[in-house]
């Protein structure tokens, strides 16, 4: 691996090092696409009363099922993920999310 791909691999490196960014992984309730998406933990989240933070996501897959995937966040004053709920998918895990990109 050279420098760039060192480079690369950092910057895509996922939410361990995405300090500015919270990535969420869901599975399609309706065609079971998994799909990802980046939520800015500066720029995304509207505050709530309690001084907790909200934001949410509304995904939909890249194939032809256009089904609209809600996802609402709750993060806590440290911006840390403190609750969450999604209609029409699942919650899946970047290892679950890699596995079905690479099948
Ligand atoms: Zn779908």
């Amino acid at each position: 691996m050279d420098f760039l791909d060192t480079l690369k691999s950092l910057l895509e490196g996922g939410q361990a090092r995405d300090r500015t960014g919270y990535w969420i992984y869901v599975r399609c309730g309706r065609c079971g696409e998994a799909i990802k998406a980046r939520v800015d933990l500066y720029n995304d989240l509207s505050i709530r009363e309690k001084g907790d933070f909200r934001a949410n996501k509304t995904l939909v897959g890249s194939r032809r099922c256009f089904e609209r995937i809600e996802v609402m966040l709750t993060f806590n004053q440290n911006r840390r993920l403190s609750g969450r709920e999604i209609v029409g998918g699942d919650f899946i895990t970047a290892g679950e999310f890699e596995a079905a990109e690479s099948s």
